[in-house]
């Protein structure tokens, strides 16, 4: 089932929704998503998805350091720019 996360959104800053698969303490898989539809996390097996709007990023447990350097980058940026682009939408939600 569903549940709230601790975890918010990075464009509007609600609770995401998600779910985790567990083998004993080891995380399986993991899913995380804004209720608003801007932001989609999944995790499954070490390979990571990401979709900020219609931006999607990909990452890998085998990623080297200047991927994931490149990736923080990118992921800032990516939100940024979401948020710029949907100013108005952010505003009414915030109100
Ligand atoms: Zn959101």
């Amino acid at each position: 089932m569903d549940r709230e996360l601790k975890q918010k959104c990075p464009v509007c800053g609600t609770q995401l929704r998600g779910r985790e698969y567990f083998e004993g303490s080891n995380l399986l898989e993991a899913y995380e998503s804004c209720p608003h539809r801007h932001y989609n996390y999944s995790f499954s097996y070490g390979y990571t998805e990401i979709w900020i709007g219609t931006y999607r990023m990909s990452m890998s447990y085998k990623d080297s350091n200047k991927k994931r350097n490149m990736d923080a980058h990118l992921y800032k940026m990516a939100v940024i720019n979401y948020q710029e682009k949907h100013k108005e939408e952010l505003v009414e939600l915030l109100l």
